[in-house]
């Protein structure tokens, strides 16, 4: 992660000194959840040492879905901002998918709008930028060495955010791809035939050891609290897959938490995918000059 940092600060101070451009990312984040704001103030030192700009949208939790709409079409129109993050979850009574794809295709660094994900979705497209969590597994695998042209993937989870597109860029790395979900019979047999096993269930220690097959590399995406009344916060976090048993059989397995830093990835490459944002601007408004 200390090299894309590197990238990503060598690409801002380019576009800072060549075209007075600062990229901006603007986080929106609604009511006071203790883990969103754990993350925003990540994201928020991320920025920081990039030397990029962000701006905090705090709305409260009984905001309208009206209101936040209308402040997401703000950003969208502020030329400062080149990337909106939307924190979810959400509170109930908004629509999360109404409310995300009402983030402009160009600033949606998560990319969560339906159209990046279809052009994820088919061979010979990209779409303007890769979704994080999911390109953060892809680059995991890829810095250790691990192949994936051939090779058996199965994603476990189905979610827009993690599990599908995850198994969409597999499938572009040419890997053989099933996805198991809540409704899969016995998937266990399926996980069990995996060279690549990638978690995001959100299911505690739900893989056991006997579930994976000897030399597989695991990816745990899954954070889990459970109690524990030994720890002052009363719970611990864990992943999807049971880390102590997985260790004895896989070939390459991720921790949670940390260990990988896989949120810690993502993060940056959400960071990368604003700053692509600001140079998108600067063609676009070198493309209109002429
Ligand atoms: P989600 O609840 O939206 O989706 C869970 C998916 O898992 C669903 O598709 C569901 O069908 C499937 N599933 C549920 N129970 C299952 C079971 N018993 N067997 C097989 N499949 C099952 O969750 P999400 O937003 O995709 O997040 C998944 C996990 O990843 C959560 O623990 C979340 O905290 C974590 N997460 C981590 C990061 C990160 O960067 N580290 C980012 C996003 C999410």
């Amino acid at each position: 992660s200390m090299t894309i940092r590197n990238e990503i600060a060598e690409e801002v101070r380019h576009l800072s000194q060549k075209y007075g451009k600062v990229p901006g990312l603007a986080v929106v984040i609604v009511g006071n959840r203790k883990d969103s704001q754990g993350y925003v103030s990540m994201k928020r030192k991320a920025c920081a040492e990039v030397a990029i700009k962000s701006l905090d949208i705090d709305l409260p939790e009984d905001v309208s879905q009206d209101d936040l709409i209308a402040e997401v079409h703000e950003l969208n129109a502020n030329p400062d901002v080149h990337g909106i993050l939307v924190q979810l979850p959400l509170p109930k009574h908004i629509n999360e998918e109404k409310v995300l794809s009402e983030i402009s295709i160009e600033k949606d660094v998560d990319v969560f709008h339906p159209l990046n994900i279809g052009k994820l979705a088919m061979k010979g497209r990209e779409p303007l930028f890769l979704p994080c969590t999911p390109k953060g597994c892809l680059e995991l695998l890829s810095r250790s060495g691990i192949s994936i042209k051939g090779k058996k993937a199965v994603m476990v989870g189905r979610s827009n955010i993690v599990g599908l597109p995850v198994s969409l860029l597999l499938l572009k790395a040419d890997a053989t791809v099933t996805l198991v979900h809540s409704h899969s019979h016995d998937p266990e047999s399926i996980i069990r035939e995996a060279d690549i096993i990638i978690a995001a269930a959100g299911q505690a220690m739900m893989i056991k050891g006997s579930w994976i097959k000897p030399g597989a590399a695991v990816i745990d995406v899954g954070t889990n609290a459970i109690d524990d009344s030994s720890r002052k916060s009363g719970y611990r976090l864990v992943g999807d897959v049971d880390f102590q048993e997985a260790c004895k059989v896989a070939g390459w397995v991720t921790p949670v938490p940390g260990g990988v830093g896989l949120m810690t990835v993502a993060m940056l490459l959400k960071i990368k995918n604003t700053v692509d944002g600001a140079k998108l601007s600067v063609l676009l408004q070198n493309k209109s000059c002429c």
